[in-house]
């Protein structure tokens, strides 16, 4: 009777759905959490924050243009708020951006597997191009790719998850040239790259998006992305965003954090520097390749990452497992500096 229940509901499911997999974020009991790319920092205000929830008043749906950290936001960035967006997470933007423009969708791999799974789920087609040895941009494939498939969207996560690095800007620049489309920067690591990222170029290509996060900073809870285009593509999107998307918890908490955005920047340093101190020091050990990152994670190979990964973690260390997609290789997270050292010892250690 069960089976039946559910292979009847299996039938029902529209095909392209069916054929999805879950997103793996299950919680894994760990000591040291180093696997989800988030900041291992409160903000230095939190309970300035707790405050400001007693303010909200429970009763009442959100303001649906969440003005007041839009206000914030596009003044932190030299925007407009026309310019932008907001999102449960960037997440959602992604949903809505394929939503809007539909397929194909074009994105090179390896890279952040949300492309992939939401574009599949909403029925556009893929096209998926390998990146060069260095986990550069390929521009002569891509190139090829386009002419041949005209994606409407090109996600470029720069820097890139999880290789970790940035792309060449200009290759990128090559790619919004090439394009037709609208090519998505995903900016969800910039801050730790330093500079201004793609922002300021949105200018100069009417067709470019450029998505944030404010999930590495120190706010994943919250739940909160943007994205940043011009007010016709802003206008398009917005038809299809759910009125309520942010709620009015998220909104009160981020403009109170975001007005102490000093000891964020600070945070962001800090991680950047304990990712430098990382990479130097995984590249001593032996049986280790790591990678060059401008994120707050790292990728490194391993040959026998799921065997490496499995001790690690019974040494209370959980780190990302990538065999499936980038083969022999783990990406840890950058976290504070006493975890990093544990994590370095624990890998001595994992790596036989
Ligand atoms: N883009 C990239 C490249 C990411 O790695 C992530 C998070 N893993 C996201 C977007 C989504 O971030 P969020 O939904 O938390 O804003």
């Amino acid at each position: 009777m069960k089976n039946d229940t559910s292979n009847a509901v299996f039938s029902l499911v529209l095909p392209n759905v069916r054929a999805l997999r879950a997103y793996e974020a299950k919680e894994i009991p760990c000591r040291v959490k180093l696997d989800a790319n988030e900041s291992p920092y409160m903000p230095a205000n939190a309970d300035v924050v707790a405050d400001a929830m007693r303010l909200v008043e429970l009763n009442r749906y959100p303001d649906p243009d969440a003005s007041a950290l839009k206000k914030i936001l596009a003044g932190m960035h030299g925007l407009s708020p026309d310019n932008l967006l907001l999102g449960n997470g960037s997440d959602e933007i992604i949903s809505l951006l394929i939503t809007t423009f539909g397929g194909p969708v074009l994105y090179p791999v390896p890279t952040f597997s949300m492309y992939g799974i939401i574009a599949r789920g909403l029925g556009a087609g893929c096209v998926e191009v390998p990146l060069d040895a260095r986990f550069d941009l390929d521009v002569a494939r891509m190139k090829e790719a386009i002419s041949a498939s005209n994606p409407k969207l090109i996600f470029l996560a720069s820097p890139n998850n999880p290789t970790g690095n940035r792309f060449l800007d200009e290759r990128i620049l090559e790619i919004c040239e090439a394009s037709s489309g609208i090519v998505v920067v995903d900016e969800a690591y910039q801050p730790f790259a330093g500079g201004d990222g793609f922002i300021p170029r949105l200018a100069d290509f009417p067709r470019m998006i450029v998505l944030r996060t404010l999930s590495k900073i120190g706010l994943a809870a919250l739940r909160l992305g943007f994205m940043a285009a011009s007010p016709e593509i802003v206008g398009e999107v917005n038809k299809i965003r759910l009125p309520f998307n942010i709620n009015s918890l998220s909104q009160a908490a981020a403009v109170c954090a975001l007005s102490k955005f000093d000891g964020i920047n600070s945070a962001i340093e800090s991680i950047a520097a304990g990712r430098d101190r990382m990479v130097a020091e995984m590249a001593g050990v032996n049986g280790v390749t790591v990678f060059p990152s401008d994120a707050n994670f790292i990728l490194f190979r391993v040959g026998d990452a799921p065997g490496v990964y499995a001790r690690l973690l019974e040494r209370g260390i959980l780190v990302r497992n990538l065999d499936s997609s980038v083969g022999g290789c783990l990406r840890v997270t950058v976290g504070r500096p006493e975890e990093n050292s544990e994590f370095i010892e624990a890998l001595k250690g994992a790596v036989i």
